[in-house]
């Protein structure tokens, strides 16, 4: 299947999804609904719907808590004590890592700040940060005020990397460019892996390897590329990662979030973290001894004992992917957002143009559609009409397909009420 062989009708729409294979999981979610119809959903990038496993699963441990009280922490099925060992495995088959690597903890922002604790250590001579011009708010002020805890200026230490003029994504030699110029002023690179606006995925091995040829680290907020695009962070040789499990991982709001370190860091005697009881080693975390000794793996970041109603939305969740796996998920979704692609560029009678990278190896599923005029009068006919898409100020639709959950035909609905639709 080609561009040239697509064809913008319901009946080819239906006829993709009977050949896809990943069709019947969409009967695994709750699809919200508009006057009695499922809605056409293209948010999964900033909130994935709801596993029907989820309340099931979520009762079972309300049901442990229930009977066994305290005890729940050895005796429920799944024990809390070690509950997020059951995500290890799944979580590095995910982002290519060593279960050792990963671990499930706290949210992303906060991740942000302690992988920065440990990574972000500055010196007179070293203290540069190069981010992403345009990077999520919450990823600009966890820099800042690094920087700004550090005694550095955030002026003088942050250098963002931008779009060319009249573009809207960053150009890669221009980023590998702003880390050799740098050189040794640099600390850190620390970029989202697709950017939230555009869905520019960046080439994180490039990034990895130009941040190492100076001397600097390199980490990457995952927001936007957890169980979206795929990942080798091991064999990259990135340093550490964060990322949160609302989004494609469907892990429920607020859903608990994760980190990878490199394990070349881990157990590394300069690598410093902050302390809490749960990030010491679980065989002696009770006997609560004097003296903080993290343990052996990348789960020494935890800090506290964790929420674990949420991690059970995120087991839920994780259960399918693993059924699933990136490799079918990923070219799924590489066949959607192309499909998605070429429906919109029939559309000619409205005023937008598609600033995500046409590469399928620079994207992930997101498409963002920058009008010149009139996008939020667009936006609100399509709430109106129930499809869910999502509005960036001051002139972005952002929409993601989610190979898990959409259909080709809900993709066709969505063109046809563009199509038909006048200003
Ligand atoms: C969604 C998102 C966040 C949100 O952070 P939370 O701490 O989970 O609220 C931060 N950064 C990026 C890049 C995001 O996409």
């Amino acid at each position: 299947m080609t561009a040239a062989t697509y064809e913008a009708t319901k009946e080819y729409a239906e006829s993709l999804d009977r050949e896809d294979s990943l069709f019947l999981y969409r009967e695994r979610f709750h699809i919200p609904q508009k006057d009695g119809e499922p809605v056409i959903y293209l948010c999964g990038h900033s909130l994935g719907l709801q596993p029907k496993s989820t309340s099931y699963l979520m009762q079972l441990e309300l049901d442990d808590w229930a009977k066994h009280g305290v005890e729940g922490h050895w005796k429920a099925r799944n024990p809390w004590a070690s509950y997020q060992q059951l995500f290890t495995t799944r979580l590095s088959k995910m982002v290519g890592a060593q279960p050792t690597e990963v671990v499930a903890a706290h949210s992303l922002s906060v991740n942000l700040h302690l992988l920065m604790m440990s990574f972000y250590r500055p010196t007179k001579q070293r203290y540069k940060i190069i981010m992403e011009n345009g990077a999520f708010s919450s990823d600009q002020y966890a820099i800042e005020t690094q920087v700004i805890l550090h005694g550095f200026l955030p002026s003088d230490a942050i250098i963002e990397v931008a779009p060319r003029k009249d573009e809207h994504t960053i150009q890669e030699e221009d980023l590998l460019l702003a880390i050799e110029t740098a050189g040794d002023s640099l600390a850190l690179v620390l970029l989202g892996g697709v950017n939230y606006y555009t869905g520019q995925f960046f080439n994180l091995k490039k990034v990895t390897t130009a941040a190492h040829q100076v001397g600097a680290l390199a980490g990457f907020d995952l927001a936007h590329a957890i169980g979206n695009v795929p990942l080798q962070l091991h064999d990259w040789d990135v340093d550490f990662a964060c990322w949160c499990s609302y989004k494609y991982l469907n892990s429920g709001p607020g859903g608990v979030g994760g980190i990878f370190v490199h394990d070349k860091h881990i157990t590394h005697p300069d690598t410093f973290r902050l302390g809490g009881w749960w990030g010491t080693n679980e065989s002696t975390r009770f006997n609560m001894p004097k003296g903080y000794v993290p343990d052996s793996s990348a789960a020494s970041w935890q800090l506290s004992s964790p929420s674990i109603l949420n991690m059970v939305a995120h087991h839920a969740s994780l259960d399918i992917f693993d059924k699933v796996g990136m490799v079918a998920l990923r070219e799924k979704s590489i066949r959607m957002t192309a499909y998605l692609e070429f429906l919109l560029k029939k559309i000619k009678h409205l005023p937008f143009r598609i600033i995500t990278p046409s590469n399928p190896e620079s994207r992930g599923n997101q498409l963002s559609l920058w009008f010149s005029d009139n996008g939020k009068a667009v936006f609100e006919a399509l709430l109106a009409e129930g499809v869910i898409v999502d509005w960036r100020e001051p002139n972005v639709i952002r929409m993601a397909p989610a190979p898990l959950y959409n259909s080709f035909e809900d993709l066709f609905r969505l063109y046809d009420i563009l199509n038909k639709w006048r200003f």
